[in-house]
């Protein structure tokens, strides 16, 4: 996701990454944690690494804890093969990692394997990063994961070829919207990326610009249904939509993630939300929704997310709750007052 980066160079020296550098070139195992809904960046940052780390022959495994299958534009990523199910995580390893992880909670129930590591290393760039590991590289300038990532694997010597480029580009398109949320470095890093022959306009549109017909009928009915609150946040606004699962059918979970994209951009409304219903059999207690939260330029959604029970990035945050959505927008609206 974006940074709010603006002109901010790295918060992080290369001896600040020394610690992180010598767990990665000492590490005898290595299991590599994505965060729950994976997108572009946790899966693109999990996989490069992994490529790195196998051609020094160090045995690796990449997972994430939900859902059970790799979002479909995703499963074009080279390094695939390293991904392995949830319950095949080994309980025990010399390092693991995590990538783009921002609190424990977003390991879901991989979180217990951080006890049966010898060591672990937290690689990541949302400010609001909790440094659950041993050693920590959040670098919250940085426009994605898979930016700290190059920059660790330049440390290390790894070589970062055509399949390790097109990894860490998948994260950085789709992390920069696309190269809208840059900073000095951003263009440098894809360039430098692109060299090695990878197809940039093809990786980005398999990953932003890929979507079936049913994508269509199914934002018309969201977007149709979206509501402004203009005295919200001190009378900058808010603009919401609810895509609830009968909306969704059987779109994947790139045409639902899609439809903040569109929401935000409503110019007469400062704050963005788009509550999203989850698939989900124990529902006693209300559905249970996905929130997305985006701003424009003055109201830190994370401090607003992380309220709510989540996080993220002063623009771009969410978090995960239950209940009725009536109650769900009172209690968005209450705290952006
Ligand atoms: P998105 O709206 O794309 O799902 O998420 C935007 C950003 O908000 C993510 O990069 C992530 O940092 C944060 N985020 C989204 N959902 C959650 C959540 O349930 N918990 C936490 N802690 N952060 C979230
Ligand atoms: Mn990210």
């Amino acid at each position: 996701m974006p940074t709010e980066s603006g002109q901010e160079v790295s918060e992080l020296s290369d001896a600040d990454l020394a610690p992180a550098i010598d767990a990665l070139t000492s590490a005898s195992s290595v299991t590599v944690l994505c965060h729950l809904q994976p997108d572009a960046d946790t899966i693109g940052s999990g996989l490069a690494l992994a490529i790195a780390l196998d051609r020094r022959n160090v045995p690796v495994q990449v997972s994430f804890a939900e859902p059970a299958i790799l979002p479909d534009s995703l499963q074009t990523l080279p390094g695939g093969d390293f991904l392995v199910a949830p319950d095949e995580v080994a309980d025990e390893v010399d390092l693991l990692v995590t990538v783009d992880c921002g609190s424990v909670g977003r390991l879901g129930r991989l979180r217990d394997r951080l006890d049966g590591a010898r060591r672990t290393v937290v690689v990541d760039h949302h400010r609001s990063n909790t440094c659950f590991g041993e050693i920590n590289v959040v670098d919250a300038a940085a426009e994605s994961t898979a930016s700290v990532i190059a920059r660790l694997l330049d440390l290390m010597g790894a070589e970062i070829d055509k399949d390790v480029a097109h990894c860490l580009y998948a994260g950085l398109v789709t992390d920069t919207g696309s190269f809208r949320w840059v900073r000095p470095g951003t263009h440098a890093l894809a360039e430098r990326l692109l060299e090695t022959g990878i197809d940039g306009g093809r990786i980005a549109r398999a990953l932003l610009d890929t979507h079936p017909f049913g994508w269509l009928p199914m934002l018309s009915r969201v977007l149709g249904s979206a509501e402004l609150v203009q005295e919200c946040a001190q009378g900058r606004g808010l603009v919401y939509a609810v895509v609830e699962r009968s909306d969704v059918g059987d779109l994947r979970s790139e045409e639902v993630e899609s439809v903040i994209d569109i929401v935000r951009t409503t110019s007469d409304a400062e704050v963005a939300a788009v509550f999203k219903e989850m698939p989900d059999g124990d529902a006693t207690d209300g559905p249970l929704w996905s929130v997305s939260l985006r701003s424009k330029d003055s109201v830190d959604v994370s401090a607003v997310a992380a309220q709510l029970g989540g996080g993220g990035h002063r623009f771009a945050a969410g978090y995960t709750t239950r209940g009725p959505i009536a109650e769900l927008v009172s209690a968005l609206t209450d705290a952006l007052d």
